[in-house]
């Protein structure tokens, strides 16, 4: 089931990846993008969007998608430079396609979702604040079918392809498919797919959380507060993007978790964790909202049945969702 859907997925976020990069070292220095020029990530974010629009829209004709993105300020007179510059780095990629059809590729994105039949989910840049620090940022692609995540892929292209500690070969590609199991390979077309496999650890105390380096985006209070009641002593890794996925995944940390504010009335957004999920699933491990309720992806564009994310390596679940209810 779904071969197809995940070699052209694969392939799809395997170029978006590439041109992220490109864009990330050609079209900026480190100057001008800590100057809070957003435009490289405009760019990046807007041709990524198009160039896997596109590609899914060729191979699968009748497949809505819901996307992050939209071309509203590119349209607009004072951005035609910009949507010159994303055109040009789209048609790097697909080269025959004019201006038009490029922007219609990234309007496409527009489907509401929901419970019935089945659509794609991408966010073309995940984690931009760690795409403009130079650090963790991913590309995200999954299709969901009858409410259910199927299928996702990550591109993880700043992504150390060892452990996180060693400095080595960057970039690295998750995929996994429901039932299929999850696998990890490089951002090179060649590289051959290998099994991934969550961390053995069943031992509350043996814990490596993650979570996000935006302290608007999850209660790092409350995270060390989980920490202690399991009997953690190493801080939390923080890391940008749903990178703290693929990190579960690999095994190299056991539980991710976001916590909302007390106060918050954000709704968790389906294309920052349908891919994620899926892999995590796939490895080995479990993903819940923070009371243990199952995700539901069939509301439309947020997750506004649940609250929050645990993410685990399954032996851990319990014990963690257990020192959640005990912080509330
Ligand atoms: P991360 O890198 O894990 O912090 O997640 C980045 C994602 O957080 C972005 O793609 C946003 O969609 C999402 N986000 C934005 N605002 C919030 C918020 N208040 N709480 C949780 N997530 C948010
Ligand atoms: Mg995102």
């Amino acid at each position: 089931m779904y071969e197809k859907e995940l070699a052209v997925a694969i392939d799809a976020v395997r170029k978006a990846s590439h041109l992220c990069q490109h864009i990330r070292a050609t079209l900026v220095t480190d100057e001008t993008i800590t100057k809070q020029d957003r435009s490289p990530v405009t760019i990046a974010d807007l041709a990524g969007q198009a160039v896997m629009s596109r590609l899914l829209h060729d191979a699968f004709p009748s497949d809505p998608l819901v996307a992050e993105e939209d071309t509203g300020l590119l349209r607009e007179d004072e951005h035609s430079e910009n949507c010159q510059r994303v055109v040009e780095q789209v048609r790097r990629i697909l080269p025959t396609l004019d201006d038009a059809s490029i922007l219609a590729a990234i309007d496409r994105g527009d489907y509401g979702g929901g419970a019935a039949g089945r659509f794609w989910t991408m966010d073309p840049i995940d984690g931009t604040k760690g795409y403009i620090r130079g650090d963790q940022y991913a590309v995200a692609l999954a299709l969901i079918e009858s409410g259910r995540v199927v299928l996702g892929v990550l591109g993880c292209p700043h992504l150390p392809q060892g452990r996180m500690q060693n400095v080595m070969q960057r970039g690295v590609l998750l995929a996994a498919r429901r039932g299929g199991g999850a696998v990890s390979m490089t951002l090179d077309e060649a590289s051959e797919a290998t099994p991934i496999q969550i961390s053995a650890a069943d031992r509350p105390d043996q814990s490596i959380l993650c979570e996000s380096v935006e302290g608007t985006h999850t209660a790092h209070g409350r995270s060390a507060q989980v920490g202690e009641l399991l009997g953690v002593h190493l801080p939390p890794v923080r890391v940008d993007s749903q990178c703290k996925y693929a990190i579960v995944a690999r095994g190299e940390a056991t539980t991710y978790l976001r916590l909302p504010a007390r106060t918050s009335t954000y709704q968790e957004k389906i294309w920052d964790h349908a891919a994620g999920a899926i892999i995590v699933e796939e490895a080995g491990g479990r993903v819940t909202d923070t009371h243990g309720a199952p995700l539901d992806f069939s509301l439309g564009h947020t997750l506004s049945n649940n609250v929050g994310i645990a993410a685990t390596n399954g032996h851990l679940h319990g014990p963690v969702v257990a020192a959640l209810a005990a912080t509330l």
